[in-house]
């Protein structure tokens, strides 16, 4: 249970284990997220930056260990998993949108039908985050009359909408051409600085470097190196990260 004090940290994951069959893909896993940090997870392809995601989103079960959201251990078997993922806000790679539904159906769909919202109040709240992301004139539009940016930025605010406590951030501008990157990691910018605590798997180490309080590099399933951007960046002490890096330079 929470204490209550601000220290909590929003996230925790204790001794984390994931195997799928006979892999091992998260082995001991500690992490923990303070309120209104940026956790970023740096490592190579395959490392297990996303199974850590989605085990904190109880996506996926996991083999041992725990993870506390709010200091509530969420492992628990009696906890409810969609009660959790309430409090938890998720945008992956691929945008995700529904196509056949507009940016507001899109953004208030879930609000409506899981959060119990009455739809004026779920489209007030999705059009004042439009705005706030600069999307204040898409609300009527179809995803594919949207560019990439603009749809990974209705992502993020649908996983807004919901108020969450934490926001878990997959790659989310891997798929987008290179120019519509910078408008999708000024809105994480932003969040930032309005107190949002995130949690993000990311190959953009510039921007890693900016605005993450914490970095954690992951190679095969394990933190092999954590620190401050300047650390892990400045100055890695494992060779292994320091290889990963250097391809990044
Ligand atoms: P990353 O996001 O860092 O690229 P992933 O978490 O996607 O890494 O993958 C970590 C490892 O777990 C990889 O070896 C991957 O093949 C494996 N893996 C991920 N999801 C599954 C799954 N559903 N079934 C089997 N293996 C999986
Ligand atoms: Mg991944």
């Amino acid at each position: 249970m929470s204490d209550g004090t601000s220290t909590t940290p929003v996230l925790r994951l204790e001794s984390v284990r994931k195997t799928f069959g006979s892999t091992v893909v998260l082995r001991d896993i500690d992490l923990s997220v303070p309120p209104h940090t940026v956790t970023a997870l740096i490592g190579a392809s395959g490392s297990g930056k996303s199974t850590l995601l989605r085990c904190a989103n109880l996506l996926e079960d996991i083999d041992d260990g725990a993870i506390f959201l709010d200091g509530e251990d969420i492992t628990d078997p009696r906890v409810d998993p969609d009660t959790v993922r309430r409090r938890i806000g998720v945008v992956f790679q691929a945008y995700n949108l529904f196509p056949h539904m507009t940016v507001l159906d899109n953004i208030t769909l879930a609000p409506r039908r899981v959060h119990k919202v009455a739809r004026a109040e779920a489209a007030e709240r999705a059009r004042e985050l439009l705005a706030r992301l600069g999307l204040g004139d898409k609300a009527g539009e179809y995803p594919d009359r949207l560019s990439g940016g603009q749809q990974q930025r209705v992502a993020i605010v649908r996983a807004l909408a919901g108020k969450p406590r934490l926001l878990l951030l997959d790659e989310i501008t891997a798929a987008l051409d290179p120019e519509l990157v910078g408008e999708v990691l000024g809105v994480v910018r932003d969040l930032k600085d309005q107190g949002m605590t995130m949690v993000i798997a990311t190959h953009e180490m510039g921007f890693a470097r900016e605005v993450a309080d914490q970095v954690c590099f992951l190679d095969a399933g394990v933190v092999l190196e954590r620190g401050t951007p300047k650390q892990v960046f400045g100055a890695p002490e494992q060779e292994r990260t320091q290889r990963f890096l250097r391809r990044f330079a």
